[in-house]
Order: structure tokens, then sequence, then C-alpha cells
């Protein structure tokens, strides 16, 4: 356990196996990243709580607290960084809670080094549009500040999911162009593949129910058939 203080982006590590630990701060550390490591989840919560960081490595079969609850009170303190669930079961169920609780990507253990990396990296690169973004747009009565992450209409607060936060980023980060269905996927959800893209039109959906007057004649999020989605100003 350790607190760096560098211009690295930070990792951290939850994960109760020494060794798996060691090796994966060792390694990440060699990779340029700064890393800040714990074996539970009650010594994890209040750092990551204190300094949202980069990314989080989270083991799902911990002590005490499990990486899901850990992954719960995090989400549900507004705090978006991308989350890589380690799981040592292959079970579909881990998969499936772990993203529904907001999980950016999992990996089964055992797995390779060159694997985990890879995946860190894409989280990193889904990273960069999030940055160099204005920090407030407007569109309708919708005002969204995505640095302290606050959607309002009409003065009132929006209660956004993880999700529907990050669909909304990046459509905002692409107001105006059409972006398919595909893109989202890949770009919002991480999935190359074995996802369908329904899941983007009922998210799609979420976000006109909470943003536009009349959500079934949409005047910001349209569908632009064949292609995709457009968000207009
Ligand atoms: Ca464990």
């Amino acid at each position: 356990m350790r607190a760096v203080t560098t211009g690295k982006p930070q990792v951290v590590v939850v994960e109760d196996e020494p060794e798996l630990r060691l090796l994966l701060t060792d390694n990440l550390s060699a990779e340029g990243y700064d890393v800040w490591a714990a074996a539970d989840g009650e010594t994890a919560v209040p750092h990551i709580e204190a300094r949202p960081p980069a990314l989080i490595l989270l083991d799902v079969l911990l002590p005490r607290m499990s990486g899901f609850e850990v992954l719960n009170r995090v989400r549900s303190r507004g705090i978006h960084s991308p989350v890589i669930v380690l799981t040592a079961r292959a079970a579909e169920s881990d998969r499936i809670i772990g993203l529904d609780l907001g999980a950016d990507d999992y990996v089964t253990k055992p797995f390779s080094l060159r694997e985990l990396f890879a995946r860190v990296r894409a989280q990193m690169r889904r990273d960069d549009w999030r940055g160099g973004e204005p920090g407030e747009f407007t569109f309708g009565d919708v005002v969204v500040n995505v640095r302290k992450r606050l959607v309002t209409r009409r003065g009132r607060r929006l209660e956004l999911s993880t999700r529907e936060f990050e669909l909304l980023r990046y459509l905002l980060a692409h107001q105006g162009e059409v972006v398919s269905r595909e893109q989202l996927l890949r770009d919002v959800w991480g999935y190359s593949q074995s996802m369908v893209t329904r899941t983007v039109d009922n998210y799609v959906m979420r976000l006109r129910a909470h943003l536009e007057p009349q959500p079934h004649d949409p005047r910001h999020l349209l569908t632009i058939h064949g292609e995709g989605y457009q968000l207009l100003a």
C-alpha cells in the first residue's frame, strides 16, 4: 500500500493475493503507470473516493467486502473511473453482474500480462475522448457539466446511470455527427463483439426519457435510419 504523486496516470489495483498484487504493481509501474495497490476493499474505497484514478483493476473474490461491493460503492458515489474486473470464475453470471454494476471490462484468471495490458491500454485510449472536452454543454433545456458529471434539466438535477452518462458524454463529444450503434458499442461499452446493438437502442430510449421534452418525438437525440444516432444542440 503506497501512494505516489506523479503526473502519470494512476492505476489502483485491488487484489488480495500478494504474489499477483506484486506482479501487477511491478509490471504496471514498468509500463509507466503510477500504481497504488490494496489487499482489500475497505482500504481501497476511501482512497478511490479521495482521488478517482485513471483506471481500477478489481478482483472479485476479496476478503469481507467483495469486488462487486467495491464497484457498487464507487459507482454510487458518482466515480466513473474505468474498472476492469479480475474474476477467477469463468461464470457468465460474474461477467453480467460486473457489467451491470458499471464495470467496463473483465479478465478471467489466469490471464497473461499481455492480454491484461492490451485491455488496460484500450481503457486508457477510451479515456482519450474524455480529455480536452469543454466543461459545459447546453441543448434545449438541458445543461451538462461534464467535469462535475452534473446533468440538469430546467435547473433540476437528473440522476443518470454511469452508462447513460457515458453515452451522453460520447454523443456530446461527437455532436452533430452520425454515430453508428457499432461505434457506440465499441467506444462506450468497450466491446468488440458479442453485444447486441439493441442494447444501444435501449439506452438511447432511456436518455431520451431523461432529456427530451417529448421522448417519442425527439428533437435533440435523433435516430438516423440505417445509420445510427445524432445529437443536435
Ligand atoms: Ca482474490
